[in-house]
């Protein structure tokens, strides 16, 4: 067991200097909420108190800012990724590190929302389909319909092929 819990706290680590809610990364990876504080604080030191609240949900992350299309592609690879990897963990951390390297700088991708839209799709929150046009991956909220979807990447509409689901 001890090397797990050292690749939890590993991971916890990781996610945490990147900006992770605490709450997120405990669930994520098991470890105690005193722990995740001190790599918190470790990371980002005692100055910076960890975000309060803060958008709990795709939908709401896109509302507030954050890239549709950086949040679908991260997923394409997360997807992409999954079953290569032992755990989510490690293929989200994996999906992050390449997503990241491709998204403006001007704009940050928020680790939250990150995983936010990888659970989103695999819960069936979001909707994720595949555009005609295009043929990227991308998730729409749920409430809306099919027919009003508009592809982030091509900006074509209601394009998205009927009942393709990437995730298991
Ligand atoms: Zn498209």
């Amino acid at each position: 067991m001890a090397n797990d819990n050292q690749k939890a706290q590993g991971h916890a680590a990781y996610l945490i200097k990147n900006g992770m809610r605490i709450a997120l990364a405990h669930s994520i990876t098991g470890m105690s909420w005193r722990s995740l504080r001190d790599l918190w604080d470790d990371a980002h030191g005692t100055d910076m108190p960890p975000p309060g609240r803060m958008p709990c949900s795709t939908v709401a992350y896109i509302r507030a800012g954050q890239s549709q299309v950086a949040l679908s592609t991260l997923v394409t690879v997360y997807l992409s990724l999954e079953k290569e990897y032992q755990t989510p963990t490690d293929a989200f951390i994996s999906a992050w590190e390449s997503t990241r390297l491709f998204t403006d700088k001007n704009a940050p991708l928020d680790i939250n929302a990150a995983w936010y839209a990888v659970r989103d799709t695999k819960a069936g929150r979001v909707a994720w389909c595949k555009c005609k046009y295009c043929k990227a991956g991308y998730f729409f909220d749920a409430k809306e319909t099919r027919k009003k979807s508009k592809c982030p990447f091509c900006g074509s509409m209601g394009n998205a092929l009927n009942g393709v689901t990437l995730c298991a």
